[in-house]
C-alpha cells in the first residue's frame, strides 16, 4: 500500500527491551531461542495474532512499570524498514478509525504500538510474552506488540515478503483494540467465564471480526492499494488459518483446536470488510 510516511505527533509508539527484563535470567535472547520459537510456533500451532487474555499475574520490573528503550519514537519508528512502515500504518489506521468513533459518538483512543525486540517482552497490562506468541494486543495497556522478527517469519510461512501481509497483521490487532473500546471484547470474556463450553467458539468469533476490521481499514484507504496487496493479505489469512497450521504440524484438522478460524473463513472476513469498507458488516460475527 502506499502510505503516507508518519508523523511522531500523530501517534503513540514504543520500544519496550526485552533483553533487560529477565532479573537473573539469560543476558539475552539468542538465535537457539528464536529457533525453538519456531518450532514451538509450527509443533502447538500457537498463533500469530494471539491476543493475550488468559496471561495474568504481570512480571513487571520493581518500579512497576515495564522497562523501556531511551528511544525517541522517532528513533522507534527509523528502526528500519519494517518500523518505518508499521508507524506508517499506525497512522493510516488512526486516521481511519478516529472518524468512524466520532460520527457514532463514541470516545476514541489511541493504541499504543511497541515494537519490542529481544524475543521477550513485560508489557505494561499482561504479563510477560515472548514472540513465539507472535504479535498481540493487550487490552489492558492498549498496547499492540510487535516483534519485528515475526516479519520475517511471516515471510517465510507465505512465501512472500509483500508489505500487505505484514499491513494485515497490524491492522488485525488494532481490531482488537477497537474490539476493547466498543466493550465487545469485555462482553465476550464474560460470556466465555460463564460459559466456558462456548470460549473457544466466541474466540474464533473475536479473531474473525479483528480480520474483518483489518479488511475494512483497507477498504477504506482503497485508493493506497496495489497490485497485488489483496493477493498477498489473501494468502496471508489463508497461512495462518488454524486448519492450515494444523496441517503444516501434522496435525489432523480439528475444528474444536481452532482459535482464530480456518483459512477459508479467514480469507471470507478479511474479504468482506474491504468489500464492504464498512464496520458494521463485521458485527455478523456476533449477530
Ligand atoms: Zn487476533
Amino acid at each position: 500500500m502506499k502510505l503516507r510516511r508518519f508523523d511522531t505527533s500523530k501517534i503513540k509508539v514504543r520500544s519496550s527491551d526485552g533483553k533487560s527484563r529477565i532479573p537473573g535470567g539469560p543476558g539475552g535472547i539468542g538465535i537457539g531461542t528464536l529457533v525453538l520459537a519456531a518450532i514451538a510456533y509450527f509443533v502447538f500451532g500457537a498463533d500469530p495474532m494471539q491476543t493475550i487474555t488468559a496471561i495474568e499475574g504481570s512480571q513487571q520490573t520493581a518500579s512497576g512499570q515495564a522497562q523501556q528503550d531511551n528511544l525517541s519514537e522517532e528513533q522507534v519508528c527509523n528502526q528500519g524498514p519494517y518500523a518505518v512502515e508499521a508507524c506508517n500504518a499506525l497512522q493510516s489506521l488512526n486516521e481511519t478509525w478516529q472518524p468512524e468513533f466520532a460520527r457514532v459518538g463514541m470516545r476514541f483512543e489511541q493504541p499504543v504500538l511497541d515494537l519490542f525486540r529481544g524475543g521477550q517482552v513485560s508489557t505494561q497490562g499482561c504479563g510477560s510474552a515472548t514472540s513465539a506468541a507472535g504479535p498481540f494486543y493487550c487490552p489492558a495497556d492498549m498496547g499492540i506488540y510487535i516483534d519485528t522478527g515475526f516479519y520475517d517469519q511471516l515471510a517465510q510461512m507465505t512465501g512472500e515478503a509483500g508489505d500487505f501481509a505484514r499491513l494485515y497483521v497490524i491492522a488485525h490487532e488494532y481490531g482488537h483494540h477497537i474490539q476493547n473500546l466498543t466493550g465487545l471484547a469485555e462482553q465476550v470474556r464474560s460470556a466465555q467465564q460463564q460459559n466456558p463450553a462456548s470460549a473457544n467458539e466466541l474466540q474464533v468469533r473475536m479473531e474473525l471480526q479483528a480480520d474483518c476490521y483489518a479488511g475494512v481499514w483497507a477498504g477504506k484507504n482503497r485508493s493506497l492499494i496495489e497490485p497485488g496487496d489483496l493477493q498477498e493479505g489473501m494468502r496471508a489469512a489463508s497461512a495462518i488459518g488454524d486448519d492450515t497450521l494444523q496441517r503444516s504440524a501434522g496435525q489432523r484438522i480439528n475444528p474444536e483446536g481452532f482459535t482464530h478460524g480456518s483459512s477459508a473463513q479467514r480469507m471470507a472476513a478479511l474479504n468482506a470488510g474491504l468489500e464492504s469498507a464498512d464496520d458494521a458488516v463485521c458485527d455478523r460475527y456476533f449477530a
